[in-house]
């Protein structure tokens, strides 16, 4: 495994959209490999491609129970709705409060191309929808509710 540089807010890749998976080869364990590495090492509770540079449609998320790969995530139920606030690896030193739901289900495949399903609540949805963004292109700070002080 090795670390990999992060992206950081202004580098083009991050507002690009991510090609889907089509081959679930060694290259592709080793990018997920070095993305949770990449993400442990900077205390993150999830990485996506594009900010390790690949626009392909992958995601590490582990909000402290455990690894999940994603590969190829589509939301596919959401349900209610949360604020609270939210930070990225890309965007170090900025936070921001972020509507998102309360719960969604993502289907997605497993390193070997494997699909299944997984629900999450309350900062795992949020993990799962932030970093799907990720692969659109999508940065946390459009989504920011201005309060009146700003
Ligand atoms: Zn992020």
């Amino acid at each position: 495994m090795a670390l990999r540089e992060i992206r950081k807010k202004g580098d083009e890749i991050l507002y690009k959209k991510c090609k889907e998976v089509m081959v679930f080869d060694k290259k592709l364990a080793i990018l997920l490999d070095d993305m949770y590495e990449t993400m442990q090492k900077h205390d993150g509770v999830g990485l996506a491609a594009p900010q390790v540079g690949i626009l392909k449609r992958a995601v590490v998320v582990d909000i402290g129970d455990g690894k999940i790969e994603l590969v190829n995530p589509e939301i596919i139920k959401s349900e209610g709705s949360q604020i609270d606030q939210e930070g990225c690896l890309s965007v170090p030193g900025e936070w921001g409060n972020v509507e998102r739901p309360n719960k969604v289900t993502v289907k997605a495949c497993d390193r070997n191309g494997k699909s299944f399903e997984i629900t999450g609540e309350g900062l795992l949805a949020r993990a799962f929808c932030h970093e799907i963004d990720h692969l659109n292109g999508e940065l946390f700070l459009d989504k920011v509710i201005k309060t009146e002080e700003d």
